[in-house]
């Protein structure tokens, strides 16, 4: 092994969380290290962005890279399984008009440019090296990665960052990562060629269709081809009894609508994916010498495409954190319950809506979008990911809130058999485990 090579903040991984926390930093002057494992561009899943993070590239500097590769994206559309008709929303109908859209976008590209934005910006970038053991000590941290060659290197730290994803890195080496108890779901999910769009402006939303199992996202990029998947129960995947592609094709079957719009459509490649166990949160994210943001810290659900904004929030912030820690230490435990709460809160909002998002009322209220007390213009600032701290958002999230408990007492007997029907779907279905994909076979 080469002497090791000192730096003020080593970040492992080089996703959106790492590309972006490594930009802000090298742009501050701090001698910034990026570990990736893989080589980009290199595939992953969650290609929806929200309107929430057009700002955050515009503040990065990749706003028009950004747009030059991806789709425009106005709103959402929902399907549900026993109406014939559909209902949309658009972004522009939150609390900020100007708020109105963002992009689909395949994400082995959307990753490279930032990655390479954060080179640029100063940060040195190494790509095939795998973060294999962090050890802390009075003065920082010693990381050791194993590069392509199977050669090792290791650098000397004040700070470490760990922005892993799902391989949770630091949370793995604390065991302080914890599988949610109130959710548990899995996805199968692979790209079309060919698949029936909305038309005119509509043509890059989102669509959201419900089925029995769970529902469906249908994600139109913009070299043409379409991303399908089912988020379902984790029941519905341990079921599986044939091969993935045909299983999914059976899935996709179960939602006559979902199904039409495919018709004249043909997986791309002949690959299907499946991962599951993906509902979890550390104990904690911050630490004396480190920061766990993303995936890295917590991920629950992909309904409300939220993953990336999330993980590039926490960058964000989390960026202030380091520099504090690196600067003036004295202030650091303010600062660091300060953002202990503000990553815990964030995803709350959504984790509400997660949680009931399959119950009948809710998706009454999400077919039927009613604006008393502002409630549908407080959601869709929510679902573009416009977080507005003001009284008068917040409020009209508590309207939304109000008028479903309100609907929910009124249906009372719906309410509970939807309940315990939950409790039911989101059992443990067997040990928490990293991603599996599964090559259609
Ligand atoms: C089924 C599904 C659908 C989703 N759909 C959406 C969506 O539509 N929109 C959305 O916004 N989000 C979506 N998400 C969530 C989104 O994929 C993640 O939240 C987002 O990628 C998190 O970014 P990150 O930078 O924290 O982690 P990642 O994007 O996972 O990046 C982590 C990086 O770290 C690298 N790495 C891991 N371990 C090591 C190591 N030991 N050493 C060095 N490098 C390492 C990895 O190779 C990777 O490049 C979805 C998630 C799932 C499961």
């Amino acid at each position: 092994m080469e002497e090791s090579q000192d730096c003020d903040v080593l970040v492992i991984g080089g996703g959106p969380a790492g590309s972006t926390m490594s930009t802000l930093l090298a742009r501050k002057g701090r001698r910034v290290v990026m570990l990736e494992k893989d080589h980009h561009p290199r595939f992953h899943i969650g290609e929806s962005l929200l309107p929430g993070n057009v700002e955050l590239f515009e503040k990065l500097g990749v706003r028009e890279e950004v747009d030059r590769i991806g789709m425009p994206k106005h709103g959402i559309e929902f399907v549900s399984p026993d109406l014939d008709y559909r209902s949309y929303v658009d972004f522009s109908e939150g609390w900020d008009p100007e708020k109105g859209s963002a992009w689909q976008v395949r994400r082995s590209d959307l990753d490279e440019v930032l990655f390479r934005h954060a080179a640029r910006e100063g940060a040195v970038t190494l790509e095939g090296a795998r973060v294999r053991q962090v050890d802390f000590d009075d003065g920082g941290a010693t990381v050791q990665a194993t590069l392509d060659d199977g050669s090792r290197r290791s650098w000397r730290a004040r700070f470490v960052v760990d922005a892993s994803g799902r391989d949770t890195v630091l949370a793995n080496k604390f065991k302080s990562k914890q599988k949610n108890p109130d959710h548990n779901s899995t996805a199968l999910f692979g790209h079309f060629r060919g698949a029936e769009r909305l038309e005119g402006r509509r043509e890059g939303n989102v669509s959201i269709f419900w089925f029995q199992h769970g529902w469906f996202w249908f994600i139109p990029l913009s070299d043409g081809t379409t991303s399908i998947g089912a988020v379902c129960w984790s029941y519905y995947l341990k079921a599986r009894d044939k091969p993935l592609k045909d299983y999914f094709f059976d899935t996709i079957a179960l939602c006559p609508q979902l199904q039409a719009r495919l018709a004249g459509a043909e997986l791309v490649d002949d690959a299907v994916h499946a991962t599951g166990n993906f509902s979890y949160a550390s104990t904690h994210a911050t630490g004396d010498r480190y920061l766990m943001v993303g995936d890295a810290y917590t991920f629950v659900d992909p309904m409300f495409s939220t993953g990336v904004f999330l993980a590039m929030q926490n960058a964000f912030d989390g960026a202030e954190l380091v520099q504090t820690a690196l600067e003036r230490p004295a202030a650091l435990p303010a600062a660091r319950k300060a953002l202990e709460a503000r990553m815990r809160n964030v995803p709350r909002d959504y984790t509400w809506f997660i949680y009931r998002v399959t119950n009948p009322t809710i998706r009454d209220m999400f077919m039927h979008p009613n604006n008393v007390f502002k409630a549908k213009q407080g959601l869709v600032s929510l679902l573009g990911a416009d977080l507005d701290p003001s009284a008068p958002y917040r409020l009209s999230l508590f309207g939304f809130k109000v008028l479903y408990y309100f609907v929910s007492i009124m249906n009372w007997r719906r309410t509970l058999a939807g309940w315990k029907r939950r409790r039911f779907n989101i059992r443990d279905m067997g040990p928490l485990q990293g991603e599996t994909v599964l090559k259609a076979d």
